[in-house]
C-alpha cells in the first residue's frame, strides 16, 4: 500500500546521517516536521514546496533531533510544538500516550515508546498508514537502552510491531548498511534479509535514502523484532551456551552484541 494521497513526506537529511521528516497535508498545503536540529535546510525544502510550517513533532530530548527548536521558533515564531518530555525545548502543547496531534487535517496518535529515552515517542497516523519510530526503530536496528532496559523496549518495539504490515516506517538515522550487516551475522540464512542488505547497499550507493521501510519487511529483516527467530536463537545459544533462552534474555544479548559491533 502506498501513503495515501492526502499525506506527503518529505525526508530531509540533518547533521551527519539523521533525518527530519517534513510532512505535507496536501488538502490544505500546510506542513509539519518530525524532528528538528538544522532548521536552514528544512525551510529551504518548506519553501521550495510552497507549503506553511505550522507544527514540531518532536520524537524524543536527544540534540540531534531538536537542536534546533530554538532557532526554528525565531525563524518561524508561532510554531505549535508538541512534546511529551520535558526536556524538549520550546513544547507548547503537551501530549501524553494516545494524544491526537494534527498536521492541517491530517491527525497522528502519540505513542510512548520508552528505553532509548524515557520521554520517547512515535506519531501514528492510522488513515494514511504512516510511523515515525526516532531512535526506537531503525530499518534493522533499535536505538541503544540509554534510559531503559531490554524488557521496556521489547514493549515498545511490540506496540509498534503490531501495527498493520504495510504501515510506512519513517526512522530517525541512516544506520540501515550497518544494522543489516549486523543482522546477517545472527541470522546467515534469512534470505530476505539477504536481499533486503543487497537492496540498501545500491541505495547508499546510489545516493538514495533507505527510508522509508515498512512493519511487514521489519518483521522479515530486523533482529530486534526477531527476538522469537529460531535460527537467532540457535546462533546465540551456539556462541552462549548458558544465556537463558526467555524472550527479554535473547533480545538484550542481541542489543549488547549490536553495541560492540
Ligand atoms: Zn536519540
Amino acid at each position: 500500500m502506498e501513503p495515501a494521497d492526502s499525506m506527503k513526506v518529505i525526508p530531509i537529511p540533518q547533521l551527519s546521517d539523521n533525518y527530519a521528516y517534513l510532512i505535507i497535508d496536501t488538502a490544505t498545503d500546510k506542513a509539519g516536521i518530525v524532528d528538528c536540529a538544522e532548521p536552514a535546510p528544512i525551510l529551504a525544502v518548506v519553501d521550495s514546496e510552497g507549503v506553511e510550517l505550522t507544527s514540531i513533532l518532536p520524537t524524543h530530548h536527544h540534540f540531534d533531533h531538536v537542536g534546533g527548536n530554538d532557532e526554528m521558533l525565531k525563524a518561524r515564531p508561532g510554531l505549535t510544538v508538541y512534546g511529551f518530555d520535558d526536556r524538549v525545548p520550546g513544547i507548547t502543547d503537551r501530549v501524553d500516550e494516545g494524544s491526537l496531534v494534527s498536521v492541517g487535517e491530517l491527525k497522528a496518535r502519540v505513542m510512548s515508546i520508552p528505553a532509548h529515552t524515557t520521554g520517547h515517542i512515535a506519531y501514528y497516523f492510522e488513515n494514511e498508514a504512516a510511523v515515525f519510530t526516532g531512535d526506537t526503530l531503525f530499518a534493522g536496528g533499535c536505538g541503544r537502552l540509554f534510559e531503559g532496559d531490554a524488557a521496556m523496549m521489547i514493549k515498545s518495539l511490540g506496540k509498534l510491531r503490531d501495527l498493520p504490515n504495510e504501515t510506512q516506517v519513517y526512522f530517525g538515522h541512516e544506520y540501515t548498511e550497518n544494522n543489516l550487516r549486523f543482522a546477517s551475522t545472527l541470522e546467515p540464512n534469512n534470505q530476505s534479509l539477504t536481499e533486503k542488505r543487497a537492496w540498501a547497499a545500491g541505495q547508499i550507493q546510489d545516493g538514495k535514502f533507505t527510508t522509508p521501510t515498512t512493519i511487514a519487511s521489519e518483521k522479515e529483516t530486523n533482529p530486534f523484532f526477531r527476538w522469537e527467530s529460531e535460527e537467532l536463537r540457535n546462533t546465540l545459544s551456539a556462541q552462549f551456551s548458558d544465556l537463558p533462552m526467555d524472550d527479554v534474555s535473547v533480545f538484550a544479548k542481541t542489543r549488547a552484541l549490536k553495541d560492540s559491533f
